[in-house]
């Protein structure tokens, strides 16, 4: 099976193609479910964790959430008192 992800507006929602060979693939079904969140409404609330030293990524749930888990935002506290403080 191959993915694809066709996104030539990027003001637009992306539309995702498919093309049907080995489903059981599991880099294929990887990649599937990779377009299908970038293609579905959750992309609209993926954000990028801020606390020092985090790569996470994260699907907001509300509109107050800021960081990837509770330990980060506690750690981008911290820092910022580090840093006032300093
Ligand atoms: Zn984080």
């Amino acid at each position: 099976m191959t993915v694809r992800l066709e996104w030539t507006d990027p003001d637009a929602t992306p539309v995702l193609g498919l093309t049907a060979t080995d489903p059981s693939d599991l880099p294929t079904q990887l990649a599937r479910s990779v377009v299908e969140f970038l293609a579905g409404p959750q992309r609209e609330r993926l954000r990028a964790c801020p606390a020092p030293r985090c790569v996470r990524y994260f699907v907001q749930d509300h509109g107050r959430q800021t960081h990837c888990k509770t330990s980060c935002a506690n750690r981008a506290r911290a820092s910022r008192h580090y840093a006032r403080n300093r």
